[in-house]
């Protein structure tokens, strides 16, 4: 069997975490295993689905690196042997499979209106019996529905739950789950509008496109009883379930707004990289036997699987996160590095070729650099003309015999061989023997000259980087101010 698994998104919003982890979910297992992956929009939602929202969702998708094999293009467009993959262009089917369920006497035309809906709510509520939908309109006659019909009104079209008994979901993360059918309402498969609801829509789609493991969000648990018994009336074999846990933010409520940035698009802006992100939304509900945290290129997709998923709620925990980003920064190579950092070094007037290359220099700053967005300003030191704060020029570079050490110090670099970390190092606190000065009197002023900073990367380190002619030039540049 071809496992065939889906991210079926509502198009009314942009994509959040627990959506970027449901798509990932899906897409790690469905390769893990070498199957297909498939998105389907679900815009049966007429007033809230934007094509805004499938922009969103579908950009974020691609950022996180997340490849699908069947679904949309585009906002409009769509490819694969189940097209189309828009719900709102599937509507006969739905219609035609409504007709099979009413002609089935399983289901049946709902004329009550939202007021009466409510009021039989409340007069559950108040007798404390369970609020579901009393069945009233199961029992109309032929008579009664065409005065329904002559007043105007437009029917919904529900599936008869039965009335006894209990429902299980064998669920693949939670186990066997029972639901208690009384407590389960006459579902509304087609809307007054004639459009079909999500809970029918779905169950014809993941039919129809051979959806062999639906997974998803915990709150859909909930639904599964309803539409199980809907294969179960349509004569299908249902899908296997698995719902994964809730995320968490740090204070233990459900993650949300309040805890910061939700969408993933915002941790594309602050500087996160896919990769970081791949690894640290796939530990929110899973984990290997060996609690192992790293994860680089295909290392997910080798040890993904369903086994390892948990069904205690994963906390959201952005600390983390932001230091997991930092040891996939450090793993990138030089172009891929520059191809992740162009964005924030051109916003901040780093454009071009850059000379030191990039991964020189950020990797100099070690575990500084955690986000992209930290890089422009660790590493402008080695780009942009040096600019000296009134803390270095005057506490620093200002002082007696300053000058001469720096001019000592430039014709001393043209003669070290090679020139790097090491002789740098050898020379320099040569130099400050020779002279009987104390290292910190020399160090110092070296490297405000050389940076415009008082601290920053490992002086020698930095000098090497910078390379002899730059760090010649800036030392005559600093000494020619004093
Ligand atoms: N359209 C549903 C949602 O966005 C999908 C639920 C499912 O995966 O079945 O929540």
């Amino acid at each position: 069997m071809t496992i065939r698994t889906r991210f079926a998104p509502s198009p009314t919003g942009f994509l959040h975490i627990g959506g970027a982890r449901t798509t990932l979910y899906n897409w790690l297992f469905a390769r893990h295993h070498k199957g297909t992956f498939i998105l389907r929009i679900e815009d049966t939602d007429e007033v809230r689905s934007t094509e805004d929202s499938v922009t969103a969702i579908l950009d974020s998708i691609s950022w996180l690196g997340l490849d699908w094999d069947e679904g949309p293009v585009d906002e409009t467009t769509d490819r694969g042997p189940y097209a189309p993959y828009y719900q709102m262009k599937r509507l006969d089917l739905y219609r035609k499979c409504v007709r099979q369920l009413i002609d089935a006497g399983l289901a049946y035309a709902c004329y009550c209106t939202k007021e009466e809906l409510d009021a039989m709510r409340k007069a559950a509520v108040a007798e404390k019996r369970p609020a579901v939908y009393d069945g009233r309109c199961k029992k109309l006659t032929d008579r009664q529905k065409a005065e329904h019909e002559a007043a105007g009104r437009k029917p919904s079209v529900r599936f008869s739950i039965p009335e006894t008994g209990e429902t299980v979901v064998d669920d693949m993360i939670r186990g066997r789950v029972s639901f208690d059918n009384r407590l389960l309402p006459d579902l509304i498969i087609q809307k007054a509008t004639g459009g079909p609801t999500y809970n029918f829509a779905c169950v014809v789609d993941d039919h129809a496109m051979e959806i062999t493991h639906v997974i998803r969000g915990d709150e859909h648990l909930s639904n599964t009883p309803a539409q199980q018994l809907l294969y179960a009336a349509l004569g299908w074999t249902p899908p296997k379930f698995a719902h994964l846990s809730m995320i968490l933010g740090p204070d233990g409520s459900k993650l949300s707004k309040r805890h910061g940035a939700t969408s993933v698009l915002e941790y594309k802006t602050a500087g996160f990289l896919p990769s970081a992100m791949r690894n640290y939304l796939a530990l929110l509900g899973w984990s290997t036997t060996d609690s192992r945290q790293l994860f680089f290129g295909s290392e997910l997709v080798e040890t993904f699987d369903l086994g390892g998923c948990q069904k205690n709620p994963a906390v959201f925990d952005q600390t983390k996160l932001t230091w997991m980003n930092g040891e996939h920064l450090r793993k990138l190579g030089h172009e891929e590095l520059m191809r992740h950092a162009e964005p924030f070094l051109k916003a901040a007037g780093l454009a071009g070729p850059l000379d030191p290359p990039l991964d020189l220099t950020v990797g100099l700053e070690g575990e500084k650099c955690k986000l992209l967005a930290d890089i422009p300003g660790r590493v402008e030191i080695f780009y942009k003309d040096v600019v000296f704060t009134p803390k270095a020029l005057d506490g620093v570079l200002k002082k007696p015999g300053v000058k001469e050490v720096l001019l000592d110090l430039a014709g001393l670099l043209e003669g070290v061989e090679p020139y790097g970390e090491k002789a740098l190092e050898e020379k320099i606190r040569g130099y400050c023997e020779a002279k009987a000065l104390k290292t910190g009197q020399v160090f110092h002023p070296l490297r405000t000259a050389l940076s415009g900073r008082t601290e920053g990367p490992t002086l020698f380190g930095m000098m090497e980087v910078l390379g002899r002619a730059k760090s010649v030039g800036r030392l005559k540049a600093a000494a020619a101010l004093l």
